[in-house]
């Protein structure tokens, strides 16, 4: 058994590996509900979901970028501890665990 499956050729491919970090920024950004992954003729296109912002680009890096223009504010911040949110029902949500306590 010498089956030496020589790959060689797939790792070309696999250059572009650094692109795993920004999926899964990505992959966080969509669960926040900050971007929004959309296809466009076979095109993957990612729209900024932010208030007041009709931000939109195809590179995926690009769109991190963005987003941390926006997270890196924060805006609605807990008096009671040092969480911070860039949504205001994600505040809410926050608060009402103090209250619960
Ligand atoms: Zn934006
Ligand atoms: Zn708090």
């Amino acid at each position: 058994m010498n089956q030496t499956s020589s790959a060689k050729n797939s790792i070309s491919d696999d250059i572009h590996i650094g692109v795993g970090k920004e999926e899964n920024s990505i992959r966080r950004l969509i669960e926040m509900n900050l971007i929004e992954k959309r296809f466009i003729d076979n095109r993957s296109l990612y729209v900024c979901q932010w208030h007041d912002c009709s931000y939109s680009t195809i590179r995926s890096d690009s769109i991190v970028r963005h987003s941390r223009s926006h997270t890196g504010e924060r805006p609605y911040k807990c008096h009671l501890c040092d969480y911070s949110t860039i949504q205001s029902s994600s505040l809410k949500k926050h608060m009402a665990r103090h209250l619960n306590t």
